[in-house]
């Protein structure tokens, strides 16, 4: 498995000797949640969570179908999901009069009850957010995690009293995002999409985006401000103070499990995942080096070193297994276990316990009674380590351009005017993506790749996962 020669061959070789999903359901682009996969997912749904409830947003959990009336309120949102619905027309033996679809996205499942929640001023902001599956017809080739059919997927959707108010909760969410991305130890760059590439409905759309190993960028998430593009269909409004009737200004971030694709994709190498120590099943795996004649004596100080470690809060599991250390070593680095400890009878004679970090394969010795202390700290620098690498990375495969004739194999930065016919004409030349504009100002002084106007505006392109 060569990371670098196909990274598409290797992703797939990789999610399956990782055991993180089982694609081998009867149903395309469904798969299956193994315990491995799930044990990573439900750590970063505890992250989202976290960051959700301490910025005061409520979880909520809506039903999976929605009337196809209801569906029909807003024009755009429906021409762009249309294509990606599945429905259902019957119930048991009786066609339906109004046909059901299973939900792509939430926003039309909850409008029609934010009208209800929504009475005055004082009811805002409401700010509340799911994680829940989510159905959309992929047409293209599936991927495990980046490009399937049912998806895991997390939604928080706002009202507010005015665009300023729905705009700091944008900026919030640039927040939530940021706590989340470091502990995955994920780069991203923040981009405005163009207008005719925007979510449908709304007004206008900020793409989180990183980039894989073959220089094609995945999109994470997306964060959206609506303006009053739903509120208006849905009948969102409240009694402002002054006694006037006022629309919502509405909010949405979204992320699915493609963070665990993106995770597969950036951290892991020839030998398999590499995970972050914050989303690890285990952080630790602790073999026992058993020879003849030390097998109980070694094994319990193996147990006493599990059980120090947990009662530290690590989580750690003790592969006790009769197999050949060197098959036990290659099974946790396929896994990705960010940091192995191994106990021979000379270790425990020594005082000594043998590490080795999976992410760059460094080896040494921790202190038996420092152990804790000395572990959490190699944890934590292997989370700075994977970040700054991973950044490293992932700006090394930006290159800056000056003309659209040759394009290398990376994604590219250029000069835009800003002006939708030079968008479109650099996408039709280059056959790239234009992925945006950077959200927050970036310093840029240059030509308009295609008319040759100056601009302060950069923009970014590349081909999609
Ligand atoms: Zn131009």
């Amino acid at each position: 498995m060569k990371k670098e020669e196909d990274f598409s061959e290797w992703y797939n070789e990789i999610v399956e000797l990782a055991n993180l999903t089982d694609k081998r359901y009867p149903i395309k682009g469904m798969n299956v949640w193994t315990p491995y996969g799930w044990k990573i997912m439900r750590h970063i749904d505890t992250f989202i969570r976290q960051e959700c409830d301490v910025t005061g947003h409520d979880e909520v959990c809506f039903p999976l179908l929605i009337p196809e009336t209801e569906f029909q309120k807003e024009k755009d949102h429906i021409k762009g999901f249309d294509a990606e619905v599945y429905w259902v027309t019957h119930a048991g033996l009786n066609e339906l009069d109004i046909k059901l679809l299973l939900r792509p996205t939430s926003e039309t499942a909850m409008y029609p009850i934010f009208a209800l929640w929504v009475r005055s001023h004082s009811d805002l902001p409401l700010k509340t957010y799911q994680i829940v599956n989510t159905f959309r017809y992929e047409t293209k080739m599936t991927r495990a995690f980046i490009r399937v059919r049912e998806i895991h997927f997390f939604e928080s959707h706002t009202c507010h009293v005015d665009y300023d108010d729905a705009q700091r909760q944008v900026e919030e969410d640039f927040v939530i995002l940021e706590q989340i991305m470091k502990r995955l130890c994920l780069p991203y760059l923040l981009l405005k999409r163009t207008d005719w590439d925007k979510f449908p409905g709304a007004f206008y759309t900020v793409g989180v985006d990183t980039l894989m190993p073959e220089g094609k960028s995945l999109q994470l998430g997306s964060i959206h401000h609506y303006k009053e593009n739903f509120s208006r269909p849905y009948d969102i409004k409240y009694e402002a103070a002054d006694g006037s009737m006022k629309y919502c200004h509405q909010t949405t971030f979204g992320m699915s499990e493609r963070l665990l694709g993106a995770v597969v994709g950036v951290h892991g190498d020839d030998k398999g995942l590499a995970l972050p120590p914050e989303i690890a099943p285990f952080q630790v795996v602790i073999i026992p080096i058993l020879a003849k004649g030390k097998v109980e004596a070694v094994s319990a100080e193996a147990q006493k070193l599990k059980q120090e470690l947990a009662a530290a809060g690590i989580r750690v599991v003790l592969d006790d297994k009769d197999e050949r250390p060197g098959s036990k070593f290659y099974n946790w680095e396929i896994k990705g276990v960010p940091l192995r400890l191994e106990l021979g009878m000379r270790d425990i004679e020594g005082g000594k316990v043998s590490y080795a970090v999976r992410l760059d394969g460094r080896k040494g010795t921790f202190d038996r009674g420092q152990v804790v202390a000395q572990v959490k700290e190699t944890l934590e620098t292997i989370v700075k380590q994977m970040q700054e690498g991973a950044k490293e990375r992932m700006f090394g495969r930006i290159q800056t351009i000056e003309s659209a004739d040759t394009i290398p194999s990376k994604v590219v930065r250029f000069g835009w005017c800003g002006d939708p016919e030079c968008g479109h004409a650099f996408e039709q030349k280059t056959e790239l993506k234009l992925l945006g504009t950077p959200y927050t100002g970036e310093n840029f002084k240059g030509k308009c790749i295609i008319c040759g106007k100056e601009t302060d505006k950069a923009a970014y392109a590349a081909r999609a996962m």
